[in-house]
């Protein structure tokens, strides 16, 4: 498969993929289309802002087989765009039983023309026991290599299993990349979705990216815009959404920020085509065939909308700003995007080196890998003189300055990237993490110059924050 990287920030990127329906631009959502009843009519779909489209092989299966074989799958839809396929393996969560085998199901969807197909993989459920998420792991991995020898022409996605146990996803990556497949796809999220568990699902999207660190990673069953930006910034390229009809059916309203229930909005927050027209009483009051449309149009709207907000993000490396603005929307976001701390080496190899600013959005902005490298290049030079002055302000002649978040800064780095590109609140009122950080880095460069002579100007607030400092150090308060 061709899959070109063209922009890159974070650990995310926009890429293009090439299928034999035309090029993909990722990161981009599949809206997950019911063959049988579809809310939405495919071909619409692109009015929306989708570039691709996913369906139910199994489902089709069991209701229009013939005609599926006979015409394909994009015919049956009415579509020409990229067709992606899922095998039956939520049915087969969802109801415990699926009446087709592995065999039968890859087949299927190579002769109806889909252009990503999926083996029947078993989605084990969060908080499984080892034993049971190994058993099913093995299952799904003798699955994998059964499609890779039966997919065709068709696209191989790669279903990456084992749990909530760190250990069995990295393994089900390792052994998929052997395989070799053409899309990696993350699965057995929806109930930690649902759960809002997002801290489970960062770590196990870190683990994945960890062994799969270019090969294009698909979130399977995440299809909430609160949650793109933290997948992107992650390495996630595609999402599918059932949730913009899901949540519709049941009268509620997808945005960034959340869900929320049109019972209980007197505004729409939102300036789409659907929702600049009308006001929630006025919905609240159609028949419940139109206003779940209604409902379907915006969430869709919101979800693309959200997909380009990012893409742009990327463009212009403020993906991390975006990050730390959106993560504010739920508690469970901070806390899942704060374990970025355990994989900062991981990170670090892939976010942009230069930017054009810096933009200090809160105390996660703390460990962004930029303030990693400057740590790194600080310690890295050699001053010749016996006595070094370092100072707090700028008023005061020094070799370095200490700043928050980026600690001694030596004054000809004080016009580049990132601390002279930094916008951050004054030393008075930025979080105290951000000013005990600085420290912690002063007294790292201390140590690693312990022959030399220090002398610290100390004013304003940082007289809290500065002490016990290590080596010689002369402190001159003001
Ligand atoms: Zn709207």
């Amino acid at each position: 498969m061709e899959f070109e990287i063209i922009s890159k920030d974070a650990m995310g990127r926009i890429c293009r993929i090439k299928t034999r329906h035309g090029e993909i631009e990722t990161p981009t959502v599949l809206p997950v289309i019911n063959p049988n009843l579809p809310l939405i009519l495919p071909k619409k779909m692109p009015n929306y802002g989708a570039e691709a489209l996913i369906t139910n092989a199994y489902i089709i299966y069991r209701s229009q087989r013939n005609e599926a074989l006979e015409n394909g799958v994009h015919k049956l839809l009415g579509v020409d765009i990229p067709v992606f396929t899922d095998s039956g393996s939520y049915q087969l969560m969802s109801y415990g039983d699926v009446e087709v085998s592995n065999r039968e199901i890859v087949e299927f969807q190579k002769k109806m023309g889909s252009d990503f197909l999926t083996p029947l993989d078993i989605p084990t459920p969060p908080d499984a026991d080892y034993s049971t998420a190994r058993k099913d792991l093995e299952e799904t991995i003798r699955r994998e290599k059964e499609a890779k020898d039966l997919k065709g022409d068709s696209f191989l996605i790669l279903p990456i299993q084992g749990s909530t146990i760190p250990e069995l996803r990295r393994e089900s990556a390792k052994v998929a990349r052997e395989i070799e497949g053409d899309i990696y796809a993350i699965g057995g999220v929806v109930p930690l979705m649902d759960a809002y568990r997002f801290k489970d699902i960062v770590r196990i999207i870190l683990e994945v990216r960890s062994i799969l660190q270019i090969e294009p990673i698909h979130l399977f069953g995440c299809g909430h815009p609160m949650f793109f930006a933290v997948a992107v910034a992650l390495g996630c390229d595609i999402f599918d959404s059932a949730a913009y009809a899901l949540y519709a059916k049941d009268d509620r309203y997808l945005t960034v920020y959340g869900t929320k229930k049109l019972q209980e909005m007197k505004y729409f927050p939102c300036s789409c085509p659907v929702c600049s027209r009308s006001s929630p009483e006025e919905v609240r009051e159609m028949e419940k065939d139109q206003r779940e449309i209604f409902l379907a149009e915006h969430n869709l709207y919101a979800t693309f909308e959200e997909i380009r907000v990012i893409k742009e993000a990327i463009e212009e490396n403020s993906l991390f700003e975006l990050v730390e603005k959106r993560i504010r929307s739920h508690p469970n976001l901070i806390n899942a995007w704060r374990l970025i701390k355990d994989y900062r080496d991981l990170m670090e190899k892939y976010d942009p080196w230069i930017k054009k600013k810096f933009l200090y959005c809160g105390i996660e902005s703390i460990f962004r890998p930029a303030v990693e490298r400057h740590v790194k290049a600080i310690k890295n030079i050699k001053y010749e003189k016996e006595k070094i002055v370092i100072s707090t302000d700028f008023g005061i002649v020094a070799d370095l300055y200490l700043r928050p978040v980026f600690g001694v800064v030596p004054t000809e780095l004080l016009e580049s990237y990132p601390c002279g590109h930094a916008e951050i609140p004054e030393d008075e009122n930025i979080e105290k993490e951000a000013l005990e950080k600085a420290v912690e880095i002063l007294k790292e460069f201390i140590r690693s110059n312990e022959e030399k002579r220090f002398v610290i100007h100390i004013t304003g607030r940082w007289k809290e924050f500065i002490k016990d400092l290590p080596g010689t150090c002369e402190y001159v308060l003001h």
